[in-house]
């Protein structure tokens, strides 16, 4: 009898334990907390967030909530001494964040996203500070990025008040025409011309028979095949239609092969970010003179052989691309994107 009670009031035990676990593992689960905490690192572990907004120095930890960008600890420093006015500073890993500033992050996007409004402007005159840059220059920087917003285009910039880039995306929305997406979420057209290849890599003996096939989502398009030569010249335009959210574009350039499967030449991914976020911020390029409106910059993490800066070039926006071809021995891609955007 005692025995049997006994185990009754183990069992009892072990249920009310059971119980108290499982109810904590549902709070870790369903509690906001650590799903808002996932959505943040998600951010963060975006390919163009593992550098530093504004010195390119790798791992970023810290962010500034309200402009919206993931920094070094050096740049962290700069931010702080400009005041939570204009940047509130905060450790991705260490300190509480706000449902609110995350959502504010993920709004703008990450740092591509947020460079392309505040280095929208950027002049081939000023430099942008490495990461070993010194406090003078990565100060001087950051106060013209983000406190005189020299870089952003002047109708957009927020005059008083608490910096925010979510103000300055409103104000682009609202200044920039209506830009709600077409049927599917189709925001325009871009179209690739694929102008040269320099230095391709060997496939079959001597030479090799390229063509490049490009994947956005699921639409594939590709070119003709340029037979015996590693320095093709192909001078021709590809349509893809973009649709939001749009992935990266990639490229991957084949040997073609009569007998056998084709074999790889190389493959680049690029970032349509730069190019469709300026010419949104400048609507009808049509209104506008020659400039440039945005640029996508070289980094250890792309496979851009120069910055590439997004132009206003005769009333269209576009890009040339000078791309190093990736996982592959040697070989060069020279491309010029157009952006098309779609009218209602
Ligand atoms: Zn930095």
């Amino acid at each position: 009898m005692k025995s049997s009670s006994l185990l009754a009031w183990l069992l009892l035990q072990e249920l009310q334990f059971e119980l108290l676990l499982a109810s904590e593992v549902a709070m870790s689960e369903l509690g906001r907390p650590v799903s808002s905490k996932r959505r943040l690192k998600d951010l963060l572990l975006q390919k163009d967030n593992r550098f530093c907004a504004d010195c390119n120095a790798p791992d970023p930890q810290w962010a500034s909530a309200n402009i919206g960008v993931f920094i070094c600890l050096k740049c962290c420093g700069v931010h702080r001494s400009l005041g939570a006015h204009i940047s509130k500073v905060l450790s991705v890993t260490l300190d509480e964040w706000s449902d609110e500033e995350i959502d504010a992050m993920i709004e703008v996007g990450g740092n591509s996203s947020a460079n392309s409004i505040y280095e929208a402007y950027i002049s081939q005159g000023s430099v942008k500070p490495g990461p070993d840059a010194n406090h003078e220059l990565r100060k001087n920087f950051i106060r013209s990025k983000y406190e005189r917003q020299e870089f952003v285009k002047p109708s957009l910039r927020i005059k008083s008040g608490r910096m925010n880039s979510k103000g300055i995306m409103d104000n682009l929305r609202s200044t920039s025409g209506s830009h709600e997406d077409g049927k599917g979420g189709f925001i325009g057209n871009l179209k690739v011309k694929v102008i040269k290849g320099t230095d391709l890599a060997i496939r079959d003996m001597m030479t090799s028979d390229p063509y490049v096939i490009f994947t956005l989502g699921q639409q594939t398009v590709q070119t003709t095949v340029v037979k015996s030569n590693l320095n093709p010249v192909w001078n021709e335009e590809l349509m893809l239609s973009v649709t939001r959210p749009f992935p990266l574009l990639n490229l991957k350039v084949f040997d073609y092969d009569f007998f056998s499967s084709d074999d790889i030449m190389g493959e680049a991914d690029i970032d349509l970010q730069p190019l469709i976020s300026s010419a949104m911020n400048y609507g009808d390029p049509s209104m506008f003179e020659d400039m440039q409106i945005g640029i996508w910059m070289k980094s250890q993490d792309n496979a851009l052989i120069d910055d590439s800066e997004v132009k206003i070039v005769g009333g269209k926006v576009k890009q040339e691309i000078l791309i190093k071809l990736q996982n592959v021995e040697s070989g060069e891609l020279e491309l010029a994107l157009e952006w098309m955007p779609f009218d209602h």
